[in-house]
């Protein structure tokens, strides 16, 4: 960790106009705010008020957007307060290298890699939000850490959760990871109903708030499929060790199985700031204003097996881990594509897992990347004919 002339801890955080970058500010807030933390940089992309908003109230010292179209009136925004501004991918970049101890990296999507990446390559510990870091680049994410010598944190809830209960001096004795999942707002539909939802259906969680995106990838299991990659990175995990069990309240966040029969759990009320101030304050835990478990309340908790037929995304998931070579990348690239198309009504709900397998197939020939480039190589060709299949597929309807 870095600290000022005054011993104040340096924050970043990429993505702070988002849903994790807003309960990030909360948590920081919580914990003293400006009295014991220094903001380097906040980034976003569209919401210049909100990110010049946050940049004043919590003296940050510059303040980035990733759309370049935006550069002026940021500035605008921000005139007479002595914020430095940028713009752009470089922008990004520049945000993700001035010197803070402590990253938080809640870009969405694949914009999130080369900027995190960045943060990890100068040894920052890294609290990762974005899954796609993991789930794109892997191995390479996970060596670029190691080689700057910072901590990665898992911020994703499920991760969190596995971070918390998974004893790093009984590592040999864990035999499987569990990952829960809600089942989202279709958990009980027919392949029928999902035939004909909306994004505006798909992206109401029965009990997380968060991004679109993400939303809708919670809807289609493709959040969790992102989590099944993710999670074999993160622990150094085989495919065949990751379970995912559908618990409809979210209230248990993820399991570690151990090899006496034991299972350790993490449990808590469905809200981010909980494993964002874990990310934040560990080894320590902070004392945070987040509502607590009522068990009396709650009285049950719900497990099902998860259904792959309806939910593809999970079986993509062990295709990609068990193919190996660049298939995490291309899983995501052409989801991303895919789920793009989706938003913007071009495509179905079940055809978003249909083109992300096509493909899959298409490209399951190209070998696991080595340098960085590999990792854009692939998500490039995997977003290419992702948009041919979702202009097939729109023909076609
Ligand atoms: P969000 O859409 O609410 O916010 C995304 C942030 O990224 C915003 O600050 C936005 O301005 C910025 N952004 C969007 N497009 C960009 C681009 N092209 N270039 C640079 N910045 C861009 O998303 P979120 O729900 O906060 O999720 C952020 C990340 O955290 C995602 O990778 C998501 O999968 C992960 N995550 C989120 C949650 C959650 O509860 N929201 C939980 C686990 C993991
Ligand atoms: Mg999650």
């Amino acid at each position: 960790m870095t600290s000022g002339a005054n011993d104040k801890r340096r924050l970043t955080i990429l993505g702070s106009t988002g849903s994790i970058g807003t309960n990030t500010l909360d948590v920081v807030r919580q914990l003293g705010g400006r009295d014991r933390f220094e903001i380097a940089a906040l980034t976003g992309n569209g919401n210049i008020d909100l990110l010049a908003e946050q940049a004043k109230s919590f003296g940050a010292e510059l303040a980035v957007t990733a759309d370049e179209g935006q550069y002026e009136i940021l500035k605008a925004a921000l005139a007479g307060t002595g914020i430095e501004i940028a713009a752009g991918r470089n922008g990004l970049i520049e945000a993700a290298e001035r010197n803070a101890g402590w990253v938080m990296a809640a870009i969405v999507g694949t914009a999130g890699l080369a900027p995190t990446l960045a943060a990890a390559r100068r040894g920052a510990d890294i609290a990762l939000a974005n899954k796609e870091c993991l789930v794109s680049a892997g191995d390479l994410f996970i060596s670029a850490v190691a080689e700057g010598g910072g901590k990665l944190l898992p911020v994703d809830s499920e991760h969190n959760a596995i971070y918390q209960v998974l004893e790093e001096h009984q590592r040999h004795a864990v035999e499987r990871i569990i990952l829960t999942a809600s089942g989202g707002p279709f958990r009980t539909s027919t392949l029928a109903e999902m035939r004909d939802v909306t994004a505006a259906t798909a992206r109401a969680h029965p009990n997380w708030s968060m991004g679109l995106k993400i939303s809708i990838d919670s809807a289609s299991m493709f959040n969790k499929a992102l989590e099944m990659i993710e999670a074999k990175h993160l622990f150094r995990m085989r495919p065949d060790q990751i379970e995912v069990i559908v618990h409809p309240q979210s209230i248990i966040h993820s399991m570690v199985g151990y090899s006496d029969g034991s299972v350790l759990a993490q449990l808590g009320c469905p809200d981010m700031r909980t494993a964002i101030g874990y990310a934040l304050s560990h080894p320590a835990r902070p004392q945070l204003d987040v509502q607590r478990l009522d068990f009396a309340k709650l009285s049950r908790l719900d497990f099902e097996a998860p259904d792959e037929e309806r939910f593809p995304a999970l079986r993509l998931a062990r295709l990609a881990m068990e193919r190996g070579g660049a298939q995490g990348a291309i899983l995501n690239g052409a989801k991303e594509v895919a789920l793009e198309a989706f938003i913007g009504g071009h495509v179905g709900f079940l055809q978003m897992a249909e083109i992300t397998e096509a493909v899959m197939d298409a490209l399951s020939h190209m070998p696991a990347a080595t340098t960085m480039d590999d990792v854009f190589l692939a998500d490039e060709e995997a977003r290419r004919i992702a948009r041919q299949r979702v202009e097939q597929t729109a023909a076609a309807a």
